[in-house]
């Protein structure tokens, strides 16, 4: 562990919380630049609204969703809209605040004109969502699943999928939301920090009972049941492919503003954790992604109220384990090398402790202080899966020897086979058309001009209409000025930070699809963006690598 940093350089970084340290130049970080604002409540919404923008049908996995205080007069419009077109419609909301997690400060409204909305709202920014009235139930219990992903690269987009996950159930009998009801939090929030505290909790070392189970044993019981489990699953796919497709342009815009193209630096990888509810009729719904999702693999028992014993969970090593043990085979530095060379084992120990130190720094300084001797634990087990496999000695493996690996075993042999499925680019051909605001961002990276910056000024602005050449008789560059003032005044009225100045990547799309609905004015919005995009890629194209004016 290195409380105080470290000055030799690491193969891997494991950080506990975000991305924060600016002095790595070599090896890899557990974190990607940004992601936490990336994933928070209201950024993950915005994201996926303009997705849905431009393929509603592919992004209808995330409940229809508005942003607090400022879509407040908006909400209240489409519900009274969809009100009076479907009289029978009786809907109910969930209010969650920006930033908030396990289920911190949420509630239900039956109605946007429910006083506590208008009350709070202005001191906290929230996400106020369809709630999803028909979930699956299990033994007439509500639960979501907690799914954990490799984002392994961004640049080329790389995906892994965990193959089990959690499944975190209510601990009182679900009904759908009424007045009476909206308030019992244990029926409708299957946060695990709240139903911890429910006298119905049941804690069990078996995979398949008790309010936490592996996601697997669901899956076995829905297929005995006769369901489509092939189906779910591909379903599944599919929702983290395209959300991950919705994040990757803001992603990239932090990347290049803290690891600038062409600098030493360090390149990146994250473990997620998504949120997933199950309708009725088996869609998957998206609740939210986690950008530091608990690796805790043992719970709390209340022994007499009040006090409290940490104790084995079976059911979280059993997934997490596997999902830390499998992102530092993936990440493995020495892999790439043992492909190139012939490295001798021997040379591969050499270097493996040190992941293993940063691994334990990173793990040491976890968000919540109390994790900290359950996540040693997690640490020291892992210690013990790598001796295994990976760190297995000449003189512990019996027959090993310092012959060159040809002759020797593989060291993964020893390993279990691996949890995590890659996803993408596996179906990549199936999601590229989705991928038009990362070309967008790309334009807009470009752009920024001055490395380090997230926001475009407004000589970059009109760099890039004059480069790409849109502006002419009907569209003057005075013109460009106010949408540009018009689009970025507003999106900085909305910002959490107030940090730079400038237009963000978000008004840049705003302003983006506004000139592709001028322009291509019949088409449908895709169409209009794909229509622009392709325009100014080739403008840009003609220019052959000469700076811009
Ligand atoms: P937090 O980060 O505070 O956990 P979530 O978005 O995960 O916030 O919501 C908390 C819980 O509320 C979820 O685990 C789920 O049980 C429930 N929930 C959230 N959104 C919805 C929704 N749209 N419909 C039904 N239940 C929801």
């Amino acid at each position: 562990q290195f409380p105080f940093g470290r000055r030799l350089p690491c193969d891997i970084y494991w950080h506990g919380v975000s991305f924060h340290d600016n002095n790595i130049f070599s090896g890899q970080v557990n974190k990607f630049p940004g992601m936490t604002e990336t994933v928070r409540k209201i950024t993950l919404s915005r994201a996926m609204r303009t997705m849905r923008d431009l393929f509603p049908l592919e992004y209808n996995f995330y409940p229809r969703s508005w942003i607090l205080p400022e879509e407040l007069p908006l909400f209240v419009a489409e519900v009274r809209m969809m009100k009076d077109s479907n009289p029978s419609w009786k809907p109910t909301f969930i209010v969650k605040p920006d930033g908030g997690c396990q289920g911190d400060g949420i509630y239900l409204i039956k109605d946007p004109s429910d006083i506590r909305l208008t009350g709070s709202i202005q001191s906290r920014p929230a996400v106020v969502q369809e709630y999803i009235c028909k979930p699956l139930l299990v033994d007439k219990l509500k639960f979501d699943i907690r799914l954990y992903v490799l984002l392994k690269s961004l640049e080329p987009l790389e995906i892994y999928i965990a193959k089990d996950g959690l499944s975190r159930f209510c601990t009182e009998p679900y009904q759908e939301p009424t007045l009476k009801n909206l308030h019992q939090v244990f029926m409708h929030l299957t946060n695990y920090s709240l139903n911890i505290h429910s006298g119905n909790f049941i804690h069990s070392d078996s995979a398949n009972t008790g309010s936490k189970r592996t996601f697997s044993s669901i899956l076995c019981r829905l297929s005995s049941r006769g369901a489509d489990v092939k189906k779910l699953w591909s379903d599944i796919i599919s929702l983290v492919i395209k959300t991950i497709i919705a994040l990757t342009p803001e992603l990239k815009v932090y990347y290049q503003s803290d690891i600038p193209a062409g600098k030493p630096g360090p390149t990146c990888f994250q473990i997620l954790g998504f949120d997933i509810l199950l309708m009725k009729d088996l869609k998957p719904v998206l609740l939210e992604v986690n950008a530091n999702p608990s690796m805790r693999i043992e719970h709390e028992q209340e022994l007499s109220p009040g006090v409290f014993e940490n104790v084995p969970s079976p059911v979280d090593e059993k997934v997490k384990v596997a999902v830390i043990r499998d992102t530092l085979r993936l990440m493995d530095p020495q892999k790439k090398k043992r492909k190139d060379t012939h490295l001798s084992f021997h040379t591969y120990l050499l270097i493996f402790p040190t992941q293993l130190q940063s691994l334990h720094a990173g793990i040491a300084s976890m968000k919540d202080k109390q994790h900290k001797h359950h996540s040693l634990k997690l640490s020291l087990k892992l210690k013990f899966y790598l001796k295994l496999g990976l760190c297995q000695s000449p003189e512990q493996a019996p027959g090993a020897s310092e012959e060159p690996p040809d002759a020797a075993p593989s060291p993964e042999a020893a390993l279990p086979s691996l949890c995590l499925k890659q996803v993408f680019p596996k179906y990549a051909r199936h999601f590229s058309y989705l991928r038009l605001v990362d070309r967008v961002a790309a334009l807009f990276i470009r752009f920024l001009g001055v490395k380090g910056t997230t926001k475009l000024g407004p000589t970059g602005f009109r760099t890039f209409i004059r480069n790409c050449k849109l502006s002419n008789s009907n569209f003057s560059m005075a013109a460009v000025d106010i949408l540009y003032i018009d689009i970025t005044r507003r999106w900085n009225s909305m910002a959490i930070d107030h940090k730079e100045s400038g237009m963000c990547l978000q008004a840049f799309v705003e302003a983006f699809f506004c000139l592709a609905q001028k322009k291509y004015k019949a088409l449908p919005l895709h169409k209009q963006v794909l229509s622009l995009i392709e325009l100014c890629e080739c403008r840009l194209a003609a220019l052959h690598g000469k700076r811009l004016v």
